[in-house]
């Protein structure tokens, strides 16, 4: 089976700043996958260069067969097969909730308003805000917010969602309906990498856990691997503090 995501032997460095030193990863299609790892090792380097935010130094990156590292696919043409999640939602203030939906896949996909519009009420029916339809982004709590940003994700089709820590800016009584919408997604068969420091959400909703420390790989399993009974010392100590 073709592999949604191949990244091998990626090194990315900032400077001096060598943060990812040879990472490998294979993410299969419909395969929800957790990175864990302390703050610092390169966890939102690592999803920004899949999804083509940043140059790579060395290193291959496929989605779907297709190298995407160099150079020869536009941002565009990446950013609709990946949608993008990050701590900070991001909404564009000035907007409704369903223009902040249908921006993209009008201005960038062609889409139809019409038909832009009714996927945006589909899918904020979807994570729960079909009532918000033409809220703007100030009067919505953050979580709500982040829940607008899972759908104007969604409204592009694309292929692969990654989250970068999409709760981590969240009071904590925010966090579940978020993690809630996205544990809803990863039923339905979604590709999807997930950063989280939720550590009982990732053992609840991944197929395989990677734990990443100091730009690298340590150790990588099930999330009964992982969680239970880790091989690796650093993720020892990482869950220890986590748990
Ligand atoms: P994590 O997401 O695991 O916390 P990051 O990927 O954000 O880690 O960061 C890894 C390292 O790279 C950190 O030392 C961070 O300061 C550094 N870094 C990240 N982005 C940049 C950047 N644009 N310029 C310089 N250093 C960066
Ligand atoms: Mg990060």
């Amino acid at each position: 089976m073709q592999s949604a995501i191949e990244v091998k032997n990626l090194h990315k460095s900032f400077g001096n700043l060598h943060v990812l030193q040879g990472v490998s990863m294979t993410v299969g299609e419909g395969e929800v996958v957790s990175v864990i790892g302390p703050s610092g090792s390169g966890k939102s380097t690592l999803a920004r260069c899949i999804c083509r935010l940043e140059d790579i130094n060395d290193g291959e990156i496929y989605l779907y067969g297709q190298r995407v590292d160099n150079g020869k696919h536009s941002n565009k043409e990446v950013a609709t097969l990946v949608g993008m999640i990050f701590q900070q939602f991001n909404l564009f203030p000035h907007l409704s909730v369903l223009d902040n939906i249908t921006l993209c896949p009008i201005q960038a996909k062609g889409m139809k308003k019409k038909e832009a519009e009714d996927l945006a009420i589909r899918l904020l029916e979807r994570v729960g805000l079909g009532d918000k339809v033409y809220a703007k982004p100030s009067q919505l709590s953050g979580g709500q917010q982040q829940r607008v940003a899972i759908a104007r994700a969604l409204a592009m089709q694309p292929k692969i969602m990654l989250f970068d820590e999409p709760t981590s800016a969240l009071d904590p009584e925010l966090v579940g309906e978020v993690l809630e919408v996205i544990a809803q997604l990863a039923e339905t068969g979604m590709t999807m990498v997930i950063i989280t420091h939720e550590m009982l959400f990732a053992k609840d909703v991944s197929d395989r856990i990677i734990f990443m420390a100091d730009g690298n790989i340590v150790e990588q399993g099930s999330p009964q691997d992982i969680m239970v009974k880790p091989a690796h010392p650093r993720t020892q100590a990482f869950l220890q503090r986590m748990l």
